[in-house]
């Protein structure tokens, strides 16, 4: 069984005798790209044999950070939250080898699987099996992106509590299912947030942004905007945990809230005497 990955973007597709004869629609998409030299795939076998490592960070009790080193495809940052209940895996892994299935194994295991968004799908499938064909849940708007299908899989959409205290808050934006994780108990109790693309924290501290994509920087509406602030305003959260690792450590949802303000005054015109 040959598990292909794409060698861009990192999601896993069906396992054939050969290589897709496709582009990866994922990376074909105006979010993502292909190489100008052409799509290239490898394989989870692959993938596991290559001679990479792994960082393990506890970003603060009960959630953990784990990064393949070094990084493949789009960079995946997993992250694992612990509860008494099971664990939450968020981003999976794009690659599937022993150190990481004993490193989940130390922290608990995992009860659920849950990515952001199409880009962060990984290799969601080849882990559910994994760990005991734990539910992978793909948010019913983005299904049409899911590249290996499986009974896995089980769709979901608007909020929905996974674990207790980890709520999927369907933000909208970058995709239409675009995801964000809220941690209850995350920042001794002040919350926290997984982001993925959804809410991206930029250069400057303090500060983040909300892009269509990244790589092509296509930005996004005021209205789309305002809806994933909206969609936020129940939730409280001190710290925000984004892909690539951008983070936000304090006053997270102040920082989400001025930097929605900012961005839309300037897609919708109201600083053009400054342009
Ligand atoms: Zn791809
Ligand atoms: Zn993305």
């Amino acid at each position: 069984m040959t598990i292909w990955i794409c060698g861009t973007c990192g999601v896993e597709h069906p396992d054939t005798a050969q290589p897709p004869a496709t582009t990866c629609r994922i990376c074909a998409d105006e979010r993502q790209w292909v190489p100008e030299s052409g799509q290239v795939w490898t394989t989870l076998d692959k993938l596991a044999a290559d001679g990479h490592g792994l960082a393990h960070q506890e970003m603060e009790p009960d959630i953990h950070r784990l990064n393949r080193e070094p990084p493949f495809g789009i960079g995946q940052w997993t992250h694992l939250v612990q509860t008494p209940r099971g664990n939450l895996l968020w981003d999976p892994p794009n690659h599937l080898d022993q150190q990481l299935v004993d490193k989940i194994a130390d922290l608990g295991g995992v009860a659920v699987i849950v990515a952001s968004h199409p880009h962060m799908y990984g290799s969601q499938v080849s882990w559910s099996h994994e760990l005991g064909s734990v539910p992978v849940l793909v948010h019913s708007a983005d299904r049409q992106w899911v590249q290996r299908e499986d009974p896995v899989i089980r769709e979901w959409s608007g909020v929905e509590q996974v674990l207790p205290g980890v709520t999927l808050i369907e933000a909208g934006g970058h995709f239409p299912g675009a995801a964000v994780a809220h941690v209850a108990t995350g920042s001794d109790g002040r919350g926290t947030l997984l982001t993925g693309d959804t809410i991206v924290p930029v250069v400057a501290k303090g500060w983040v942004t909300f892009m269509r994509s990244y790589p092509n920087k296509i930005p996004l509406s005021a209205g789309l905007v305002r809806r994933i602030v909206d969609r936020l305003e129940p939730y409280q959260f001190e710290r925000l945990y984004s892909l690539l690792g951008g983070t936000i450590l304090t006053d997270a949802k102040a920082a989400v809230r001025n930097s929605a303000e900012r961005y839309i005054a300037w897609v919708g015109g109201a600083n053009d005497h400054l342009g």
